[in-house]
């Protein structure tokens, strides 16, 4: 199924906003740990800001094997019984943690 409608206009680009606002799910996976999570698409956002899946799958680092490389994502449509058997992965809160960093002069 693809990740947008398909009258959807060339060169607008289908951000974690329209798939929101779409009903749909992003799936992001670690081709290395071989796990899959879900994510709310609006929640995604907050995170890494309101881009297109190929950002989301750009910026997007495992939480196991903090690898980048493998990271798979895509949007969709849940189906039939999907959406109640998909287990969530939510956001809870965005800590900004104070960073000290000394140097030696
Ligand atoms: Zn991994």
């Amino acid at each position: 199924m693809p990740e947008q409608p398909e009258k959807w206009p060339k060169g607008v680009q289908w951000t974690l906003m329209h798939a929101h606002n779409a009903g749909q799910v992003a799936r992001i996976r670690c081709g290395y740990c071989n796990i899959k999570r879900f994510y709310k698409p609006l929640e995604l956002r907050e995170v890494i800001g309101n881009v297109t899946v190929d950002q989301v799958r750009a910026k997007v680092r495992c939480e196991r094997c903090k690898k980048k490389e493998y990271m798979d994502a895509e949007l969709f449509h849940p189906v039939g019984q999907e959406l109640e058997t998909i287990r969530f992965r939510r956001l809870v809160e965005i800590r900004w943690e104070k960073r000290v960093i000394w140097k030696d002069e």
